[in-house]
């Protein structure tokens, strides 16, 4: 038994007729004008709506009340539910702050949700944002100062250990002592990683690029800024190919025309939208206590209520593909920054694409956002008010 997804419309670089595509099991297993359904396959008209692969967000630590700093397995699994519906297919469990034993807590929290999750979007992973963070600088962001320390090569240890396999993306600031080495243990354990909370000038950056840092963790916010005689570390990861560029493309952290300068410079491939969206995502607006900070949370922004900093985003996954559309650029391309780029950086293959043999994730869009998300060859979520 499957699907057969008819008269839809796959973002594609020129335009396409609309077309069938065959959903068995896990996979698309066909696409084409002319395809036999057998008579176990579902039939959904799509009436020419446009399918994208399912969105890819990197870089998530909550939404909806959940907060993936403080959880437990069943919320995690929540969380991973009702990211199905923004068309998010697949996303890395984003931890952050506090002390050593909070984080390796949270990350042994969710490798437990991982072991057990049987639906919704896929937990890849988990992206461990901090604590090796740059506390004397601005760049720390909405990092409480008390939270963060030079790199420990022990901690880091421990850290890998809690996460059980599952550890694939970890941030750090290269210009603190002691980076080299933690850099050095998370490759070689497989991990990508990621600089991020970083006052490093042009060379130090330069320097963690060789070391093998490849991955920027929101470009442009909690790092130093460009300047023309001191580029620092955004222009050195602008300039070099090696590294790959995460932008939070909410509207409110990075000016749309700071992102096509980075699609110029790095192409589709370079480049991923991502969340950073924290638990007030999907609240409505008030004053919250948001991990002992008071956070202000307006319906497009929240920001720290003393300092005025944003804090996080409250972004969806589907906000930032709109955003993008609005900004100019095609379906397409705003399905290859949030999907497709994202899985091809970070080495999963099987998704982030609408082809033969590839997982079946994808969406079809409604008018406003995803009228229908598959994940794994399963609806995972439909809105009802979109009929299709
Ligand atoms: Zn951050
Ligand atoms: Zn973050």
């Amino acid at each position: 038994m499957g699907y057969l997804l008819q008269n839809v419309k796959i973002a594609s670089e020129e335009e396409l007729k609309p077309t069938n595509i065959l959903i068995r099991n896990n996979l698309i297993k066909d696409i084409g004008e002319k395809i036999t359904p057998s008579g176990e396959d579902t039939l959904i008209g799509c009436r020419g709506k446009t399918c994208v692969p399912g969105l890819i967000d990197l870089h998530i630590h909550g939404s909806y009340g959940i907060n993936l700093m403080q959880v437990d397995p069943e919320k995690v699994l929540q969380l991973a539910d009702k990211l199905a519906s923004q068309g998010v297919t697949a996303f890395l469990a984003t931890t952050a702050g506090k002390s050593i034993q909070a984080i390796k807590k949270n990350c042994s929290e969710i490798s437990v949700a991982i072991a057990q999750q049987e639906s919704g979007a896929r937990i890849m992973g988990i992206h461990v944002e901090g604590p090796f963070f740059n506390k004397s600088s601005p760049a720390r962001g909405a990092n409480n100062p008390s939270w963060l320390r030079t790199p420990d090569l022990e901690e880091a240890k421990e850290i890998i250990e809690a996460c059980k396999g599952n550890l694939k993306l970890f941030d750090i600031a290269p210009e603190l002592p002691g980076a080299r080495e933690v850099v050095d243990l998370m490759l070689s354990q497989g991990v990508t990683v990621s600089a991020a909370h970083s006052d490093a000038t042009y060379d130090q950056a330069q320097k963690g690029f060789d070391w093998g840092i490849n991955h920027l963790t929101h470009t442009y916010n909690g790092m130093r800024r460009i300047h023309h005689r001191e580029p620092g570390i955004v222009i050195a990861a602008l300039l070099d190919n090696r590294v790959w560029l995460e932008i939070i493309a909410d509207g409110q952290h990075v000016h749309p025309r700071m992102i096509e300068l980075i699609f110029r410079l790095k192409g589709l491939l370079g480049m991923g939208a991502v969340t950073d969206a924290t638990m007030l995502a999907g609240l409505p607006p008030g004053e919250y206590d948001f991990i002992g900070t008071k956070v202000l949370l307006e319906t497009d922004k929240a920001y720290l209520k003393e300092e005025g900093t944003l804090a996080g985003s409250i972004a969806t996954g589907m906000d930032l593909f709109m955003n993008l559309c609005n900004w100019g650029f095609s379906e397409h391309d705003a399905a290859m920054i949030c999907s497709t780029s994202p899985a091809r950086h970070m080495g999963w293959t099987e998704i982030g694409e609408i082809r033969v043999g590839a997982k079946a994730d994808l969406i079809i869009l409604g008018d406003r956002g995803a009228a229908i998300t598959f994940i794994d060859g399963q609806i995972a979520y439909q809105n009802q008010d979109t009929s299709t």
